[in-house]
């Protein structure tokens, strides 16, 4: 039979983070040692106070379909939640619940974008905001930026990428995969240029806000001239944990908040009901709970860096936040290793995978070809374990 597949998902490029992930886990259980580095996901287990709330929900008899954006004492936890961490002020209407910030970020694409809307996207950016976008009709345009400026963007970068066409601009800061932190004065320089473009929404991925190692947290949201056109999106996927349980959300206009209501009553009917009431309670804890998991964050970001120092060929900056280093591994194109030449990062990452048994991911896949991402959300044995492999493969 014919491929009876629509265009839309044919043009579309497969998750490279997830499809790392399960390549790793195919080789694990053929028998292949692998230390997967690829995934972006705590290895924490899930805070005792949350389990407990998911216990008494199931125990209370939470069982029927939820208010399509969250149940309301959702909502009003997390309106505290922002204006305890981030003094932003939202009210009921303004927030919407959903599975996962990934869904938060599909329905705002979906409600915002007209077919050949341009998505600016500063690079290197989280894989799926690509594929995210064009899915909804738009027209992702990269933003470059190198290792030189900690993969930062500048004021003048974005305001050469603004066309008449540019509708929406995302970007994730601690940033997915360079580990980048935008600060205050930074978001400013950034909100002056997108003032004078007012039809432009800024989407705003803060989903790795208590994962910042530099004390202070900015949200673009924050910015009286900007509030009224920033959508904040965060979840409890890596605050605490939850990566399974698929909690995410958003604040913002709400107008947006209301087509986003009305997208997802239409495809999902609303977020699982025991994972949103035991993300009341994760969202009523303050972050000083979850704080000896940024510590040890801390650690292995060291950790990692001393270790990839020694090897040849990676070039480092120090991330100031989230999990991942995103060293430029350019030095290695055009050479033959093993009988394999390395063309490109993708070639490079397959290569550290057959030969050193340890999974990363293409920085072709976040825009930036010259880089893999390494995640370090992994224990300090594997990490060591890991970098000497590549150590090893390499010399
Ligand atoms: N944004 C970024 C930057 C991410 O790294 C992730 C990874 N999971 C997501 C959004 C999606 O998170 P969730 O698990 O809440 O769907
Ligand atoms: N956000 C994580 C990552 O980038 C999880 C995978 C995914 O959701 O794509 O690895």
């Amino acid at each position: 039979m014919s491929n009876q597949l629509s265009d839309r998902v044919n043009n579309m490029a497969t998750s490279a983070t997830l499809a790392m992930a399960a390549k790793a886990r195919e080789l694990k259980e053929a028998g292949k040692d692998i230390i997967g580095l690829s995934l972006g996901e705590p290895d924490f287990t899930i805070p005792e106070f949350v389990k407990e709330a998911a216990i008494k929900a199931i125990e209370d008899n939470y069982h029927s379909y939820t208010p399509v954006d969250g149940y309301a004492e959702l909502k009003k936890a997390i309106i505290t939640k922002f204006k305890r961490d981030n003094n932003l002020t939202y009210g009921p209407s303004q927030i919407v619940v959903s599975t996962g910030a990934k869904q938060s970020l599909a329905n705002l694409a979906q409600v915002l974008l007209n077919e050949g809307d341009e998505v600016l996207l500063p690079a290197p950016y989280w894989v799926s905001y690509a594929d995210i976008s064009k899915v909804a009709g738009g027209v992702p345009v990269e933003i470059k930026s190198t290792i030189e400026t900690d993969f930062k963007i500048t004021p003048q970068a974005l305001e050469a990428a603004i066309t008449p066409k540019t509708k929406m601009i995302i970007y994730s800061s601690p940033c997915n995969p360079s580990g980048s932190v935008y600060s205050k004065k930074e978001l400013r320089a950034l909100a002056d240029v997108l003032v004078k473009y007012p039809e432009i929404i800024v989407v705003s991925d803060e989903i790795y806000e208590h994962i910042n190692f530099t004390g202070a947290h900015a949200s673009m949201a924050q910015f009286d001239d900007m509030y009224d056109r920033t959508v904040t999106v965060n979840g409890v996927s890596k605050a605490f944990s939850m990566t399974g349980w698929r909690i995410g959300y958003m604040g913002g206009p709400e107008y947006i908040a209301r087509a986003c209501n009305k997208m997802q009553g239409q495809v999902t009917s609303g977020a699982n009901c025991i994972a949103q009431r035991a993300t009341i309670t994760a969202l009523e804890h303050p972050p000083s709970k979850i704080q000896y998991m940024v510590d040890a964050f801390k650690e292995r970001r060291s950790l990692i860096l001393g270790l990839l120092n020694e090897i040849p060929g990676f070039k480092t900056n120090e991330p100031e936040g989230a999990f991942y280093v995103f060293p430029d591994i350019s030095y290695y194109f055009g050479k033959t290793l093993n009988g394999k030449t390395i063309s490109n990062a993708s070639d490079f990452a397959l290569f550290l995978l057959e030969e050193a048994n340890v999974a990363t991911v293409t920085g072709e896949a976040f825009g930036s070809p010259n880089c893999i991402r390494i995640s370090y959300a992994a224990s300090e044995n594997d990490i060591k374990e890991a970098m000497k492999r590549i150590k090893e493969a390499l010399t």
